[in-house]
């Protein structure tokens, strides 16, 4: 899992210089896919349930699984969130981010910098003695604190020989509920971060999900293994 996560994280960095103004979603994918493949694994998101890309690529208020497509092209100002997983001898990391497109409006950028931090307010609770739902309290604290929607509809999850196995961990709730976290578990842990608010829809290709409000959604993600000291991370 730490080499298909050192992959996975490397895509996501290099995405960094490669996402730009003119580019197409179906750009981002081959980008992904064939970072991936040149390093010896495979995309795991390519037909899993049936999604017939290697990365779902999510544009301004598509809050996740975004098809790439040809058509589909980045615009200055535009975010966009790109979700990646690659399997390496049947081990999976899975992690995401969301990049500014050009030069986007600042309250575009404190959205994508505050779901960043809620990731990593969860993180502090990534350790041995919390309770699984002290993550997902300390994420919703953070955001809704600085007045943002707390996606319910999606969550984060257990990884390892599958891409998404038990627990759920939804990025909201009261705290001191579920599992004990132990050491040797490994999580993705994913806030999905909205301008507005949570409630969200899914379009007629029955994969791209939008928020019902039309406003801008953040996603940010790391495969995260609970350790007896601090937590590590596979994808960053
Ligand atoms: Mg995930």
């Amino acid at each position: 899992m730490r080499e298909s996560g050192r992959v996975t994280g490397l895509v996501l960095k290099e995405l960094e210089n490669f996402i730009k103004p003119g580019i197409s979603t179906m750009d981002i994918d081959r980008f992904v896919e064939d970072t991936i493949r040149k390093n010896g694994m495979t995309p795991s998101f390519k037909g899993l349930y049936g999604f017939p890309a290697s990365a779902c690529v999510s544009i301004n208020e598509e809050v996740v699984h975004g098809i790439p497509s040809k058509k589909r092209k980045l615009k200055e100002g535009d975010i966009v969130s790109v979700d990646v997983g690659s399997t390496y001898k049947d081990y999976v990391s899975d992690a995401a981010r969301t990049y500014p497109v050009g030069k986007i409006d600042p309250e575009a950028q404190r959205l994508i910098d505050v779901t960043r931090d809620s990731f990593f307010e969860g993180l502090k609770f990534c350790k041995v003695g919390y309770r699984l739902s002290d993550i997902s309290h300390a994420i919703q604290m953070r955001a809704e604190g600085e007045g943002y929607g707390v996606i319910r509809d999606f969550v984060g999850h257990g990884v390892g020989r599958d891409m998404h196995e038990e627990p759920q961990i939804p990025n909201y709730g009261a705290p001191g509920r579920g599992p004990r976290l132990a050491k040797g578990m490994v999580f993705a842990i994913e806030p999905m971060i909205t301008q507005g608010d949570y409630e969200v829809e899914t379009l007629l290709n029955n994969w791209t999900v939008v928020t019902l409000d039309g406003k801008l959604s953040a996603h940010y993600e790391n495969t995260v293994v609970i350790t007896d000291g601090e937590p590590e991370l596979l994808t960053l």
